[in-house]
């Protein structure tokens, strides 16, 4: 039997999933299909809903319906349900759409095992109050770091991120919020997380110098061919930096884990995928 899968996205043509899932589908002998969907507000529902009638399996859900998925779904995943977004819908046989959020899991697999760049009791700041900060913030207070502050242009939706975790069973890690112009008193991190959307516009907040440790990873969940402004930046002031492709593919393994019971190998995907990724 062949399992099918898609990503529903608007837009939806540049996804790299697809050929993501199939080399993954080749390195795990399963039998798999995936394509591309693009979707609107008004169709996004129907869609996941044809798909599930037509006997798809899951379906990755991207930019703009990651907070709608989380209304078509009939039982949510941990990940989830403290994410408030659905990136991979499981279509189960008894008939249940189960929503996960496997971004932070991605993430965390990217820094804390590709990178090698343990979280534990490192002093974490994240740039931006958006769904892709929030879906990181539960896998980041699990990997217990000393402190996480989020720093945003709107500090109330950084506030809001800290109200909502507030009562998470990983709480016990020391939060705070700001805006980019109060860092400097918060400062310095070990870990900085660009997950603005800045970087799409090659633009970044206005940062202050002395933000990093001397030896801090600076990571934009962005990625393209080349640097981004928000990397450019940190090299400049000696930290390390990383771009978001692994959390991409690294996010991919954990709904192929999801759907198909088995994490692909990613470190041996990976020469293809920078081949691919550069020829795309
Ligand atoms: P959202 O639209 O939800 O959030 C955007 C964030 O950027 C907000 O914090 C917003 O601040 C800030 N922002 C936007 N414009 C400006 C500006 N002019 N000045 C200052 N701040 C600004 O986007 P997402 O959270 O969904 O996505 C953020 C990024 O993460 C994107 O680049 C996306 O590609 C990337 N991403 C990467 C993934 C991967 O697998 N590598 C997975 C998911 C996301 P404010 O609240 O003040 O408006």
């Amino acid at each position: 039997m062949i399992n099918a899968y898609t990503v529903i996205g608007q837009p939806i043509a540049h996804s790299l999933s697809p050929m993501i899932h199939s080399l993954f589908g080749e390195l795990t002998q399963r039998r798999i299909t995936y394509t591309r969907t693009e979707g609107t507000d008004a169709s996004f529902e129907g869609i996941v809903k044809q798909w599930h009638d037509r006997g798809g399996k899951g379906c990755n859900v991207t930019a703009p319906f990651k907070e709608q998925a989380v209304q078509v779904c009939s039982h949510l995943a941990r990940s989830a349900d403290r994410a408030g977004s659905v990136n991979t819908i499981h279509m189960r046989r008894d008939g249940e759409l189960v929503g996960h959020s496997t971004d932070g899991a991605g993430m965390m697999h990217d820094i804390e095992r590709n990178i090698r760049f343990p979280v534990r009791g490192r002093r974490v700041l994240i740039l931006g109050a958006g769904g892709a900060a929030r879906g990181v913030v539960g896998p980041l207070l699990d990997a217990r770091p000393s402190a996480l502050h989020i720093a945003n242009r709107t500090v109330s939706r950084a506030d809001a991120i800290l109200q909502y975790f507030a009562d998470d069973p990983a709480a016990g890690v020391p939060m705070s919020a700001s805006s980019y112009e109060a860092l400097s008193e918060q400062a310095p991190f070990d870990l900085v997380i660009n997950a603005t959307s800045l970087s799409l516009a090659g633009s970044l907040p206005t940062l202050p110098d002395g933000l990093m440790t001397p030896q801090a990873l600076a990571y934009d969940m962005m990625y393209s061919r080349e640097a981004t402004v928000f990397m450019r930046w940190a090299h400049d002031q000696g930290a390390t930096v990383s771009d978001g492709f692994g959390m991409l593919v690294e996010q991919a393994a954990e709904a192929f884990l999801v759907w198909e019971g088995v994490r692909p190998k990613t470190r041996m995907a990976w020469p293809r995928l920078l081949e691919l990724l550069n020829a795309h």
